[in-house]
């Protein structure tokens, strides 16, 4: 995610010069009927997740089914699985993910609950005891009947019922868009701490999950135009209603945006389709342009976007832009003029967030650090391949060092550990002039410390051996380590006040 103030917009407005070229053009949304195989090669034991959903476009309520296959992977047994209800956080204006200052911003029309049900869980027909828990309701545990070992299947069936409230953030509607992510019941990760059950914090993306493969068929009443993870299939009449069928491949995520006024443009770039959504012309292909652009040079840079499909879509969401696979939100209000440098620096962050979240995963949690960090800088290589070094220099002297240095200075005795947790930040402040700001500059000290042919190639090993998985700090210190053949802890210790637990 990135967040831009009304502060940073005019900042930036003031201090960018516009050099891009916008070109036009003209080419228009199309439904894929066939399913064309993606060259991803993905584990046999990979999570599936098969969603069937009805979408009552009137009351914006989702009622539907969720078929989650399941296999233990660890070398522990489990007596119960645990999933991730998210849209809970919304029930209550104690639990929202928002700010007490972001509230009137969130909620323009005033505070609704937004929440998920969970109606029934069964496995092969009967019914299973499962228990709705944790802050804000936000943990699913379903107890298993039989404990399930190291290797073993399951297969699940979770029928829900979702309510989308009216919020400008992820999961919302607005007056433009309505806001589809982190919506659906998702299985939390187990890892060497166990099972990460963490609540929906105000700070941050508090998300953490496995790669997975997904059929969402999604049933509306509505003529809407949909952005979305993954890749439409099938678009058909049913019963009256309309039916979309979307399948997606080794992603983090299933995040859908859905409008009635959309209107869009697409274009290609090495075997990958780029759609941008918005509701104006210009902006709408200058959205698309960088994110073509951006997908090119990172895909150079750090490895190939494996995906066939990639949206921009221009939402209600007054935060600024929110990444999730193969698609990003970024806040329709910034399509315009005075906000164009913005919308470009966002649009850029969030495709960098593919490499970074994406298709490299971390605990955004603990670590935001890694892929923050790792993406701030990915946005300043961007202006350096496309513009050159001083264009570069210029934007992280004003986006990157600026802000830091003025958050050091009211913050002179702050002990300015990047790495932590989210929940151990005071405020958004200062978590995006830590994890943001101070992580991009740890990043730039790294490559100057590498050398460029080292760095670079830090960054190509460090893609290839954890995509599709998650990486810690201690993963990507190794191969920083590994491929420089030096020793860099010290470096990791004074930059981040790492320690390794
Ligand atoms: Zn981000």
């Amino acid at each position: 995610m990135i967040r831009f103030s009304i502060n940073r917009k005019v900042v930036l407005c003031t201090v960018i010069v516009c050099i891009l070229a916008v070109a036009v053009i003209g080419a228009k949304f199309q439904i894929i009927e066939t399913f064309q195989g993606e060259k991803i090669h993905y584990d046999k034991n990979i999570t599936t997740y098969g969603i069937d959903i009805d979408f009552d476009p009137v009351e914006r309520i989702i009622t539907g089914n969720e078929k989650v296959k399941y296999t233990n992977q660890s070398n522990t047994t489990f007596n119960a699985l645990y999933f991730h209800l998210y849209p809970n956080a919304f029930k209550k204006q104690d639990t929202v993910p928002f700010e007490k200052n972001e509230m009137d911003r969130a909620y323009p029309k005033g505070f609704e609950q937004g929440y998920i049900e969970i109606q029934d869980v069964q496995k092969n027909n009967e019914p299973l005891n499962h228990v709705v828990m944790g802050i804000g309701d936000t943990i699913l545990k379903v107890n298993l009947k039989n404990s399930l070992e190291p290797g073993e299947k399951i297969e699940l069936d979770i029928k829900f019922c979702v309510k989308i409230p009216p919020s400008y953030g992820r999961f919302g509607y607005g007056e433009h868009t309505v806001n589809i992510a982190n919506w659906y019941p998702i299985v939390a990760v187990f890892d060497k701490k166990g099972w990460n059950l963490e609540p929906y914090h105000s700070i941050g993306d508090p998300f953490y999950s496995d790669v997975a493969n997904y059929r969402v068929e999604v049933s509306t009443s509505n003529e809407y135009v949909f952005a979305h993870t993954g890749k439409c299939v099938k678009k058909e009449k049913v019963d009256g209603k309309i039916r979309w069928t979307l399948e997606a491949k080794c992603v983090r995520d299933f995040a859908m945006i859905a409008s009635e006024n959309y209107q869009s443009m697409d274009d290609e770039i090495d075997g990958v389709k780029i759609f941008s959504y918005y509701f104006d012309d210009t902006f709408g292909d200058l959205a698309l342009s960088c994110a073509k652009d951006s997908i090119k040079i990172f895909s150079e840079l750090y490895g190939k976007y494996p995906y066939k499909e990639f949206s921009v879509a221009a939402s209600d969401f007054f935060i600024g832009g929110m990444e999730y696979p193969n698609l990003v939100f970024i806040d329709q209000s910034l399509y315009k003029e005075e906000y164009k440098e913005i919308l470009e620096y966002i649009v850029v962050h969030e495709v960098a967030h593919q490499w970074w979240y994406g298709i490299v995963g971390n605990d955004e949690v603990n670590e935001p650090w890694l892929d923050e960090g790792l993406t701030e800088y990915s946005t300043l290589l961007y202006y350096e391949k496309k513009y050159g070094k001083e264009k570069m220099n210029e934007v992280y002297k004003n986006l990157i060092a600026k802000p830091y240095h003025a958050y050091e200075s009211r913050h002179p005795n702050n002990k300015n550990g990047v790495y932590k947790s989210i929940n151990k930040f005071e405020n958004a402040y200062e978590y995006q002039a830590l994890v943001y700001h101070k992580g991009a500059m740890f990043i730039k000290e790294l490559r100057k410390k590498l050398g460029d042919e080292i760095f670079f190639q830090v960054m190509k090993v460090y893609f290839d051996k954890y995509k599709y998985k998650n990486a810690n700090t201690e993963d990507f210190l190794g191969v920083c380590e590994k491929v420089s053949n030096q020793s860099l802890r010290e470096e990791f210790e004074k930059w981040l006040s790492y320690e390794k637990e």
